[in-house]
């Protein structure tokens, strides 16, 4: 029989970050299709309100590790509380949402615990009463599936990829697991977070609507006039109106390092497709963008999708979108964000 475990961190706030929330699903359903129990296992500062989040989530054991050694993010003082976390529960299947702070943790204890690792994890499931995995090879284009004998197995799920838990809180108890740390552990520390303006971050995964530009937006328009401030304040004001993710097609983003006049506030890491990012927005709505298959294919988790093109047989047309509106951009959006203005 398996010992499932889910691993989580605490965030800044002391409370379980969504894609914490999402893992918890996936163990539980995991746990059901095997017939096993499942623990969870806490990293953090301060633990028991995180705990409490998920009290009514039907583990069999809650175990932490807590104190200010263990608020930030740090691979010595990780590596330490997630070994001894996985011994205290004796897992054989670790499950832990792909957070920055455990992608770089979780590949080093499932050597030290002589275990294997998969990530970008999309889905689990039991097939011969064992637990299997999906995810995506080749930018997004195939899915396997595949399963390991080795033990330990640690799992990394994508963020997005898995509806989240829901629940009500309740008084957990927590098992403490004490980790004593050695000073090589310790060596490295956080002096300061330097991060964007709030407003000059666009990159919002937990949106609920994913924004797209193309390079119509820079392009003459029918007046044979180019009207890139324009387009800026377009997007800006549906962006601050909407709080949607910014993304981008290649073409747009590559202009900047032409010399061309673009978006100021648009970088690489917004770019979508086969040589971008494949995210996994409820909704997704495409302006000036052709919809070509190198950035299309980065669309393949968008759920509805919309275009607005004044291309009728752009690519978007042609079985990629949902509803495609042959309409211009610049009218449909200063129009869209007058409506929402007005709200
Ligand atoms: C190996 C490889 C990898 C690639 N990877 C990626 C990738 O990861 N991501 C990516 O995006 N691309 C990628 N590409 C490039 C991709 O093939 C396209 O060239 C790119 O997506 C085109 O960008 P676009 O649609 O914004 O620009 P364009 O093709 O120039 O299309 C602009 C569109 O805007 C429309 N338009 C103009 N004005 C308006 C208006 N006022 N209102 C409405 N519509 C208007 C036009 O009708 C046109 O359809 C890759 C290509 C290759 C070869």
């Amino acid at each position: 029989m398996e010992n499932l475990l889910l691993l989580v961190h605490t965030e800044a706030d002391g409370a379980l970050a969504k894609s914490a929330l999402e893992s918890l699903q996936a163990v539980q359903t995991l746990a059901s299709a095997l017939g096993a129990s499942f623990s969870v296992g806490l990293v953090g500062e301060k633990i028991q309100d995180a705990a409490n989040q998920i009290a009514a989530c039907g583990a069999a054991r809650l175990l932490g590790v807590e104190g200010s050694d263990f608020a930030q993010p740090r691979y010595g003082s990780d590596a330490a509380a997630i070994e001894a976390i996985c011994k205290a529960a004796q897992a054989t299947v670790v499950i832990a949402p792909a957070t920055s702070r455990w992608n770089r943790v979780m590949a080093g204890v499932a050597q030290r615990l002589n275990g294997r690792v998969d990530t970008h994890v999309t889905g689990l499931g039991a097939e011969n009463c064992a637990p299997s995995i999906s995810r995506w090879y080749y930018r997004q284009r195939m899915e396997a599936t595949l399963s390991r004998t080795q033990r330990p197995w640690f799992l990394l799920v994508d963020p997005g990829s898995q509806t989240a838990w829901q629940g009500t809180a309740g008084a957990a108890s927590v098992e403490a697991i004490a980790v004593t740390l050695p000073d090589t552990a310790k060596r490295t520390a956080i002096t300061g977070i330097r991060q964007p303006a709030a407003d000059a971050q666009t990159i919002r995964p937990d949106a609920d609507l994913l924004f797209v530009t193309g390079a119509g937006w820079t392009k003459k328009q029918a007046d044979g006039q180019t009207h890139v401030p324009e387009a800026e304040k377009n997007i800006r004001d549906f962006l601050n109106l909407t709080r949607a993710s910014l993304g981008s097609s290649k073409s747009l983003v590559d202009l900047g390092g032409e010399g061309q006049a673009v978006l100021s506030f648009l970088t690489h890491l917004n770019q979508i497709g086969q040589t971008g990012s494949t995210p996994r927005h409820n909704k997704g709505l495409s302006t000036c963008c052709h919809g070509e298959e190198p950035h299309a294919v980065g669309w393949r988790f968008i759920k509805e999708r919309r275009a607005i093109s004044l291309d009728a047989n752009c690519g978007w047309a042609r079985g990629k979108a949902d509803v495609v509106y042959v309409a211009d951009a610049f009218a449909v959006m200063s129009k869209v964000n007058e409506l929402l203005a007005a709200k």
